[in-house]
C-alpha cells in the first residue's frame, strides 16, 4: 500500500485538473488547405492557351493581359513594369570556362542527357500549336505584371513571390514556367481572399524576359530599388515600394523522374523520392541570410506539404532570384536543382516542343502543388497571416 498510494493521489490530483482548452486552429494550415490540385492544373492549362509565350510576341503580350485579369479577379490590385529589351547581337562566344562544375557551382554526377533550346518549328508535331508559336520575337518595349497584398501593421515591408511567365522552345511552356507562374497566381488567390489579413506586404511578380537573362527582374530592380520603404505621399500610410525582405522564385515545378538512365532514357513516372528543391547561392553577398530563408521554407514544407519533402542546396542559378542575390535574401524553388540536375538532362522537356500540358500527369502536378503548399506556409508565417472570424 505504501508504494501504491502516491500513484492513487496523483490520479486524484490529475482528475481535479481542468482539461487543457483545445488548441486554436492554425490559420496557416487553413490557408494551405485552400490550395487545390484541380485549380492549380486549371491555371496552368489557362496559361498554355498562349503557346510558348515567347517574349516580344503578341502571344506573350496576350498572356500578360490574361494573367492581369486573373489577378484582378482574385481581388489583388495590379501594376506593371515597362522596359525595353534590345537583345545584343548574336554570337560573341561567351561560353563558360570548363571547370568540371555545373552552372551555379555544383558537381554533376551520373549519366547525362544533352540539353538545349529547340529553335526548329517543325519539331512541334501539333500543327495548331506550331502556328500559334510562329510569330517571331522582335526587339522593343516589354511589360510585366505584378499584384500586391498590403500588410496591415507593416505595409512598409514585403516579400516578393515570383515566377516567370515567358517561355520558349515551340511547346506550351507548361512546366517552364507555366507551373511556377500558376503557383504564384494560386497564392495570390488564397492570400487575397476577403477573410485573410497579413501584417506584412506580399508582392506577386510574374517576370517577363527570364529566358533571355532576367531582363524583367533587372528592370524591376533598376526602377524600384531606390523607392524602398518610402511613404508616398508623405503621411498617407502608403508605400508604393515596401522594403524588400526576401525574393522567392518558382521556376519549373513538376517533373522529378530522377536522373537519366544509362541508356539515355528516363523513368516514365514521378520518382517515389521526388522532392522540392530549395536553392540559395553560397557565392553571393547575402548567402547567410538566403540560407536562413531557405531553411524557413524547408521547415514549412515539413509542416504543411502533403506528399513530397524539400531539400536545400547552395547552387541557385539562372533564374529571376539571381539579380537579387547581393541585395536581399533570395531563393528559388524547383523540381530539381538547376545546375547539376536540370543541367544534366533530368528534365527532357526543358525548352522543348514536348513541354505541353498533356505531357504531365497528376503525380507531376502534385509536386508543383507541394511547392505551392511550402511557399504558402512559409510566407504566411513570415508575414503574420491570420483569418477573420
Ligand atoms: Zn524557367
Amino acid at each position: 500500500m505504501r508504494i501504491i498510494l502516491p500513484a492513487v493521489f496523483l490520479a486524484m490530483i490529475q482528475a481535479q485538473t481542468p482539461p487543457a482548452p483545445p488548441a486554436a486552429p492554425d490559420p496557416v494550415k487553413t490557408l494551405v488547405e485552400r490550395l487545390d490540385l484541380e485549380k492549380y492544373k486549371a491555371t496552368i492549362k489557362g496559361l498554355t492557351q498562349f503557346g510558348d509565350r515567347r517574349q516580344g510576341t503578341d502571344r506573350n503580350r496576350a498572356a500578360v493581359d490574361w494573367i492581369e485579369a486573373q489577378l484582378k479577379s482574385y481581388g489583388c490590385p495590379t501594376d506593371r513594369i515597362k522596359y525595353v529589351y534590345d537583345p545584343p547581337p548574336a554570337g560573341g562566344g561567351r561560353g563558360r570556362p570548363n571547370t568540371g562544375l555545373a552552372v551555379g557551382g555544383g558537381r554533376p554526377r551520373g549519366d547525362k542527357i544533352p540539353t538545349g533550346v529547340n529553335t526548329d518549328p517543325m519539331k512541334q508535331p501539333d500543327e495548331k500549336l506550331r502556328a500559334l508559336n510562329m510569330q517571331p520575337t522582335t526587339p522593343g518595349p516589354r511589360e510585366m505584371v505584378y499584384c500586391t497584398k498590403v500588410g496591415t501593421t507593416h505595409p512598409e515591408e514585403m516579400y516578393i513571390v515570383g515566377g516567370h511567365m515567358d517561355g520558349h522552345g515551340w511547346g506550351e511552356a507548361a512546366n517552364d514556367d507555366g507551373s511556377g507562374t500558376a503557383l504564384v497566381m494560386e497564392l495570390a488567390r488564397v492570400f487575397n481572399a476577403p477573410d485573410v489579413k497579413t501584417e506584412r506586404t506580399i508582392r506577386f511578380a510574374l517576370w517577363n524576359n527570364e529566358e533571355t537573362g532576367s531582363q524583367g527582374a533587372r528592370a524591376y530592380i533598376a526602377q524600384r530599388q531606390d523607392l524602398q520603404g518610402k511613404e508616398n505621399p508623405p503621411g498617407s500610410g502608403k508605400y508604393p515600394e515596401p522594403k524588400w525582405l526576401g525574393m522567392i522564385q518558382h521556376d519549373i515545378m513538376l517533373f522529378d523522374h530522377g536522373m537519366p538512365l544509362p541508356d539515355g532514357t528516363m523513368r516514365k513516372e514521378q520518382r517515389a523520392e521526388a522532392d522540392v528543391n530549395i536553392e540559395f547561392q553560397s557565392n553571393s553577398k547575402m548567402a547567410a541570410e538566403s540560407m536562413k530563408l531557405a531553411w524557413v521554407f524547408e521547415a514549412a514544407n515539413e509542416k504543411y506539404a502533403t506528399d513530397y519533402p524539400a531539400a536545400v542546396g547552395p547552387h541557385m542559378t539562372n533564374t529571376d532570384s539571381g539579380p537579387f542575390i547581393d541585395i536581399i535574401p533570395a531563393i528559388s524553388l524547383r523540381e530539381n536543382e538547376r545546375g547539376v540536375q536540370i543541367g544534366n538532362g533530368w528534365d527532357p522537356q526543358w525548352h522543348q516542343p514536348t513541354d505541353v500540358y498533356a505531357t504531365y500527369n497528376d503525380k507531376d502536378f502534385r509536386l508543383g502543388l507541394n511547392a505551392a503548399q511550402t511557399t504558402l506556409g512559409a510566407v504566411a508565417g513570415l508575414t503574420g497571416a491570420t483569418l477573420n472570424k
